[in-house]
């Protein structure tokens, strides 16, 4: 697939071109790797953490050859996914309950929230679910207009009261709408402000309070969105809004035609949030559910 492909190589061709001309996997090489690892938005935490891993193995066998270093390195990105992401999803899937399901997306503007909640609900309603979605981002008149624009082209029913309204009074009329009209799923668009994070939390809390006078168990999933292709950018984000909010799953956006697929291994690491969602493009059907082995080959490939 498109996107991953780029996004990978180049983790693959900075270590070819780190390793030429040598045979063992020495100090000179484990700085390389290094500053490959940051340099790919890994982050340094969690690049420090795999050097560190490393360099035991390498310790351990100390004829180590630069031509393992790949399935070494492989196998601990691997190893630091599965930690954090107990379980790859099969497919677009939403249990199957008494209520409908809600997801609340949170994330700052721009970074692809209203594309990623049309993706879902295409997903969704091809599988034959009953989608219902809130425009709650009610800051911005483009987020409203761009949500029913989606809404349209996929053909499932937005619940809008237009901008600068109260998104807590959306967020009411989306949870009792889809109770009434039986929905499946309701996905919830809500504004991305981080600059005030009293705010933010507040406006937060007060969605899902509304939301669970029908629906008590809601939300099943608060899913933050960031953009992959600004890097560290994404890290800041994601600290924000753990802080803010109690954030279930991530859908990392835009991994496609960007070489910063490594920072998917930070944020995974650093949060213990399960990667839910990759967005590898704009059209409807450019979102995959992420799968940690696909994942870590694509940056080998
Ligand atoms: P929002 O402000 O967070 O709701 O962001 P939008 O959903 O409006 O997306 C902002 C821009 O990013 C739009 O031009 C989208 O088409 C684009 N976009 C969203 N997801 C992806 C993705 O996975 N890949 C690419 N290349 N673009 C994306």
């Amino acid at each position: 697939d498109k996107g991953l492909e780029k996004s990978s190589q180049s983790i693959f061709s900075k270590i070819s071109k780190a390793i030429v001309g040598k045979s063992k996997v020495d100090d000179e090489v484990l700085d390389d790797l290094e500053e490959i690892l940051i340099t790919s938005d890994v982050g340094v935490d969690t690049t420090v953490k795999i050097i560190e891993r490393i360099e035991e193995r390498v310790a351990r066998d100390k004829y180590a050859s630069v031509s393992e270093l790949d399935k070494i390195l492989r196998e601990e990105i691997a190893s630091l996914l599965s930690e954090n992401n107990t379980e790859d999803l099969e497919d677009f899937v939403v249990p199957e309950l008494k209520t409908p399901y809600v997801i609340l997306v949170v994330g700052v503007n721009g970074v692809g929230k209203t594309t990623t909640i049309g993706k879902l609900a295409a997903q969704y309603t091809k599988r034959g679910k009953k989608v219902l979605l809130g425009a709650a981002d009610t800051f911005r008149a483009a987020a409203v207009d761009q949500l029913i624009l989606w809404g349209e082209r996929v053909g499932v029913p937005v619940v809008s009261h237009g901008m600068n309204t109260d998104p807590a009074s959306v967020a009411f009329d989306a949870a009792k709408q889809g109770v009434e009209t039986g929905a499946d799923v309701v996905i919830i668009d809500t504004a991305g402000r981080l600059h005030n994070k009293v705010n933010l939390m507040n406006e937060l809390s007060k969605i899902k309070r509304v939301v669970q006078k029908f629906i008590p168990e809601a939300p099943h999933d608060v899913l933050l969105v960031l953009d992959g292709s600004t890097g560290q950018n994404a890290a800041i984000q994601a600290r924000e809004f753990t802080k803010a909010t109690d954030v279930s799953a991530m859908a990392i956006t835009k991994l496609d035609g960007t070489a910063k697929g490594g920072v998917v291994i930070g944020i995974s690491d650093e949060f213990k949030i399960p990667v839910k969602y990759i967005g590898v493009g704009e059209q409807v059907d450019d979102l995959q559910v992420f799968n940690k082995m696909e994942f870590v080959d694509s940056l080998f490939n």
